[in-house]
């Protein structure tokens, strides 16, 4: 928790559940960003958290944006980013989504199949595009892969007709999986897209750029590496197989740049035990998967939990949300213990949820009010 962050706390007492985030703290994640990778275009994946506190912030810093949906460009547009400087990476987009960011004058799009291929030639015709490989997503704790990314075989025809059909074969994408822990996952990713640049380049096709992705990883209950040893383990790589001639690189990070700038604030509804003698106590919250901890689906992300009663005598605890949901638990198998001194009414801190919060909370799932949230 950042001293700002406590004073607000401590001051304003706000009503739970609430998120809390220091935008300082986003500009020292950028920087350090910055300073790991100074070689590599900033496009900071909007959605983790579209604040426009934070994309000013941002924009103000001269990053690059990249934006899942025309709402997100606009949002992007409104902060003061030009055009040119936002990418549109969602590599499923409306045709009127793709006419209006084309209007707008973006200029650069993700794509990752024929039939998306079709719809940029026709709806941005001349736009930069990259197109977006398939890689491995061992190591992330949220992966992403099956969804998104195409085979080098397609890829490479695609990329061959790109430039034959009007627009400009720009550069190639991938995204190793969020929170991805391992920098083998950045190395392997760059070995297999890198033997594609060079066979196209060789084709005759002007590539020029290789987008790395995001999923730099925050820290949440446990440790992960530093930001510089995913900086070194990219660039070691990338001079591996491109030497003196490096493409302009880009990177995405969206969970890097704000997830641990902000904190959920949320009180205690109900400790409880199943049977009297059950060593397992039930600890409720009045925020719950439906109200913006949707990534603790499978238990995948683990936040650190701190309570008033940090220090004192700690038991194993399942910990859920509010409603009436069967699925509205968060932790029953990740062996978290919580202080027996916890009680209805304790308010309690969900560190590093900056990211992927604010806006997976649902609007009014059981009546609950959508979650506040505090730019400082
Ligand atoms: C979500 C997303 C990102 C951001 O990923 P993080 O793991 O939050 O860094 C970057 N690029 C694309 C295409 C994405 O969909």
């Amino acid at each position: 928790m950042t001293p700002k962050i406590a004073r607000f706390l401590a001051q304003q007492q706000p009503a739970t559940p609430c998120m809390v985030l220091d935008v300082d703290r986003v500009e020292d994640n950028f920087r350090a960003l910055r300073d790991a990778l100074p070689l590599a275009r900033i496009y900071y994946a909007v959605k983790a958290n579209p604040a426009p506190q934070v994309l000013e912030r941002l924009a103000g810093l001269s990053s690059y944006f990249d934006a899942a949906s025309i709402e997100e460009v606009v949002s992007c547009l409104d902060a003061g980013a030009a055009p040119e400087m936002i990418s549109f990476g969602n590599t499923i987009k409306k045709v009127s989504a793709i006419r209006r960011a084309h209007q707008a004058g973006v200029t650069m799009f993700a794509f990752d199949s024929r039939e998306e291929l079709q719809k940029l030639v026709r709806h941005a015709p001349g736009s930069r595009v990259y197109c977006r490989i398939l890689v491995e997503n061992e190591g992330a704790d949220w992966p992403l892969s099956r969804k998104f990314g195409t085979t080098i075989k397609d890829a490479r025809e695609l990329m061959l007709q790109a430039g034959k059909l009007g627009l400009d074969p720009y550069g190639l994408s991938f995204h190793v999986g969020s929170q991805q822990v391992t920098t083998h996952a950045y190395e392997a990713a760059i070995g297999k897209v890198a033997m594609l640049f060079t066979d196209l380049t060789e084709a005759g096709v002007n590539l020029r750029m290789m987008n790395l992705g995001g999923g730099f990883p925050t820290r949440y209950r446990d440790d992960v590496p530093e930001i510089d040893r995913f900086g070194d383990a990219i660039m070691t790589a990338m001079t591996r197989h491109f030497g003196n001639n490096l493409p302009e690189m880009v990177i995405e990070p969206g969970r890097f740049v704000v997830g641990d700038a902000g904190l959920v604030q949320a009180e205690v509804v109900l400790v409880s035990r199943r049977d009297r003698h059950d060593p397992l106590r039930w600890v409720y919250l009045d925020i719950g998967r439906f109200g913006g901890l949707a990534e603790t689906e499978g238990e995948s992300i683990k936040y650190r939990i701190t309570t008033a009663h940090d220090g004192s005598k700690t038991g194993p605890v399942a910990i859920a949300g509010p409603t009436c949901d069967g699925a509205d638990i968060m932790y029953e198998r990740s062996n978290y213990r919580l202080p027996l001194a916890l009680q209805c009414g304790d308010r309690v801190e969900l560190l590093s949820a900056g990211a992927y919060v604010t806006t997976y909370a649902s609007t009014r799932f059981n009546g609950f009010a959508p979650l506040a949230e505090y730019y400082l």
